[in-house]
């Protein structure tokens, strides 16, 4: 079976992240993410994940103590600024990111993610990340404003250099409705 947007964004992380790591939840919402990259790095493993929103810091926290989870650390404030938020030591220990774009469901579709910030936090992060490690960017683009992220995501990701990275973009071409899709970023070693 094709997988879906969701389940195959779940796999390339799976693959390359490690219990141990340092993770970030770039947009945390309602904490869906947050909770499998938890389970996926482990007690030695650490999650830190951000968001703009009280309601999504609120929404993360709680199901993350609903699954007793403790290796997280929930911020509120922008994924741009995740490196004053991060000790040397777990830095040094990341293996990579998730970005889920677009707004928070069922709440205000004003509140988006911009592709400045986006852009500003991945280049942070690529730069940081160790080698074999991914930032996957799940592309929600039907939203206003969303059209405009997109664009500047694919101009971004095409021109990051092949002998550093490898770029994948997966999603469904016969679907209606402007479906999300992935952009993955795995650094080549
Ligand atoms: N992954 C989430 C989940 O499992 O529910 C859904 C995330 S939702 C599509 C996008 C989130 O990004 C919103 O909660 C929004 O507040 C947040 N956001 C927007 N701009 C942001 C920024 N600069 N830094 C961090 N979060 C941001």
């Amino acid at each position: 079976m094709i997988r879906g947007i969701i389940n195959y964004s779940h796999y390339l992380l799976g693959e390359a992240i490690h219990k141990g790591d340092t993770v970030i939840d770039a947009t945390c919402g309602n904490g869906h993410d947050t909770v499998f990259l938890s389970k996926l790095v482990g007690e030695t493993g650490h999650v830190f994940g951000f968001d703009i929103q009280d309601k999504a810091v609120n929404n993360t926290k709680e199901r993350l103590s609903e699954n007793q989870l403790t290796n997280t650390t929930i911020i509120k404030d922008s994924h741009s600024n995740f490196i004053h938020h991060i000790s040397v030591d777990k830095l040094t220990r990341l293996g990579g990111a998730i970005f889920n774009l677009g707004y928070l469901p069922g709440s205000d579709k004003s509140i988006i993610t911009r592709s400045e910030s986006t852009i500003l936090a991945i280049e942070g992060i690529l730069s940081h990340m160790k080698q074999n490690g991914i930032v996957v960017l799940v592309v929600y683009h039907g939203h206003q404003g969303g059209e405009k992220e997109k664009e500047q995501l694919l101009r971004y990701t095409r021109l990051l250099d092949q002998k550093q990275f490898h770029v994948l973009c997966y999603g469904f071409i016969n679907q209606k409705n402007d479906p999300p899709f992935i952009l993955a970023i795995q650094k080549r070693n």
